[in-house]
């Protein structure tokens, strides 16, 4: 089904709400963005009439939606951890969830602290870590150089009167980082869907950047990586957190086990599912 600007132009807002196929809240935010109207002047002007300029651009969204496009990609922005976010096809789309992964983070944070994200994508991780402890320094890198634009700009913004808050760094997982990197946390929600999962083929996944969702293999190379690494660059007592599907628990847990990580566990997001799992590398002296 495709919307024509014809059957839109000369409509009013009210009306136009009722026509269009999309599901009432997708209609209501992609109405908002085309527009630049707020919610509340969305209300206040149902009476007003689209254009015809307007219809165009209107039903282009439309279609680009009904077609499977993520909102977030139709309006380039998406809010996570209270914050908003630009986001472009170079960049995974945030997720409620992961906010979980920056809560683990945010409470294993001494003060005075450093954090490092790994496979930041947006850098929703570490701007929301850096944006609700100014007094962490915070490390995030990705292999992307599209994806840390993205982030760098979101960082910019965001983070607007705190320049260099964190320090952005493109790197194959460890490969860019040196001697002197030492962090008391490192955390990443890296790509962690297997090559044959038929849910990249499915809704907004078909749209996002599969380097940032599927490691092209068994879904677990990236916690291999950054498991094998995280202790050259711990501090000791450090914790590595990861985020991951939810049948992914136990083999992430027994690779932290085999890895010698401590205190090895999972906590679960708030659909119930095992989303995070963790543990720290040994304390001094013990
Ligand atoms: N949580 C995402 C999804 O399944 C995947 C994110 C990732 O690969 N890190 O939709």
């Amino acid at each position: 089904m495709m919307v024509l600007p014809e059957e839109l132009s000369g409509v009013t807002l009210h009306e136009l709400q009722k026509r269009t196929a999309l599901e009432s809240l997708e209609r209501r935010i992609l109405l908002c963005h085309a527009l630049q109207l707020t919610r509340a002047q969305l209300i206040a002007q149902s009476e007003r009439v689209v254009t015809a300029e307007e219809a165009q651009g209107l039903a282009d969204l439309f279609n680009r939606r009904l077609a499977g496009e993520p909102i977030a990609y139709l309006t380039g922005t998406r809010e996570f951890y209270g914050l908003a976010f630009h986001v472009t096809p170079d960049v995974l789309i945030p997720r409620p969830e992961t906010e979980l992964l920056v809560d683990l983070a945010i409470a294993r944070l001494p003060q005075g602290g450093r954090v490092l994200d790994m496979g930041t994508g947006s850098g929703a991780i570490a701007i929301a870590i850096a944006h609700a402890r100014p007094d962490v320094s915070v490390v995030a890198s990705d292999v992307s150089l599209a994806a840390l634009r993205v982030a760098q700009d979101n960082a910019d913004r965001i983070l607007s009167g705190r320049q260099n808050a964190i320090r952005f760094l493109p790197s194959d997982w460890y490969a860019g980082f040196g001697e002197e990197d030492r962090f008391d946390v490192i955390v990443s929600n890296p790509p962690y869907i297997a090559a044959n999962d038929p849910h990249l083929t499915q809704g907004d996944l078909r749209f996002e950047p599969a380097n940032a969702l599927t490691d092209h293999g068994d879904g677990l190379s990236a916690y291999r990586a950054l498991a094998a690494g995280a202790r050259d660059y711990l501090e000791s007592g450090g914790w590595l957190l990861v985020e991951h599907g939810f049948e992914q628990a136990m083999p992430i847990q027994e690779l932290l086990l085999s890895n010698r990580f401590e205190a090895v566990q999972t906590w679960k997001d708030l659909a119930g599912l095992a989303r995070v799992t963790g543990g720290h590398s040994a304390a001094e002296g013990h």
